[in-house]
């Protein structure tokens, strides 16, 4: 007779991601952080199978499968600030943690800066579409967005004539920007045409370098314009 062994990995694997998701610690999206949190409501529902794809290294459709997954429901209350969290996570199996899929209210991974409305409104509503984008976890539109602002910026100083290096150059030359943002800008064009022209797929800290140097050259901009709605409404001597 063969013997039954219990596979001790397996079972301490089942009992880790068990813990985890009878954990009362949930972020919270207005304490920031992990809180403890008292549990509302909590279920799961199967859903309909999905269909999932393979592609080869070339990119051409290899097959597929379908999976059947659980989805997990869970509204929480954080005992700190009393604010309600809604989460809402893919469960595939037993020995996988569950993979959170949504929060509510949304966690931004970056949040939209509030100074960009000095500058005019066509860079206001790009701005807009490349900051959701980002959060709801796209990369490669948010960084082709970011390319078209550094262009519309640049047709707006010193318009549309020669090539990016020369019309850098002319930033520099016209002291719209220094030199070391030139080398800097030099850096994010790379990152937006290796995205657009080869499919390029930027990593989360990357496009945020390249927002960081963009955002640094617009921000100048925009600080020119908060400014002077300062000098307007100095206060008064008496
Ligand atoms: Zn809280």
């Amino acid at each position: 007779m063969s013997e039954f062994k219990i596979d001790e990995k397996a079972l301490k694997r089942l009992e880790e991601v068990s813990a985890r998701r009878n954990s009362d610690k949930v972020f919270c999206y207005n304490c920031k952080c992990d809180t403890k949190q008292k549990i509302l409501f909590e279920q799961v529902e199967i859903m309909p199978p999905t269909e999932i794809v393979f592609f080869d290294n070339d990119g051409i459709r290899k097959g597929n499968a379908w999976t059947i997954e659980g989805q997990v429901w869970k509204i929480s209350q954080c005992q700190g600030c009393e604010k309600i969290n809604m989460n809402v996570f893919m469960r595939h199996s037993p020995f996988e943690d569950d993979v959170l899929t949504h929060h509510y209210p949304t966690k931004d991974f970056r949040p939209f800066p509030m100074w960009v409305t000095h500058l005019n409104r066509d860079f206001t509503e790009l701005f807009s579409e490349i900051y959701r984008s980002l959060n709801i976890g796209n990369v490669r539109l948010p960084l082709m967005g970011a390319r078209t602002l550094l262009d519309m910026f640049i047709v707006e100083k010193i318009g549309d004539i020669g090539t990016f290096k020369n019309k850098l150059k002319k930033l520099v030359d016209e002291k719209y920007i220094s030199e070391s943002a030139q080398e800097l800008l030099e850096v994010a064009l790379e990152y937006g045409n290796a995205t657009v022209h080869r499919g390029y797929q930027p990593t989360k800290e990357e496009i945020n370098g390249v927002l960081d140097i963009i955002e640094n050259i617009l921000h100048s901009e925009a600080l020119k314009d908060q400014t002077k709605e300062l000098k307007r409404t100095i206060p008064r001597k008496k």
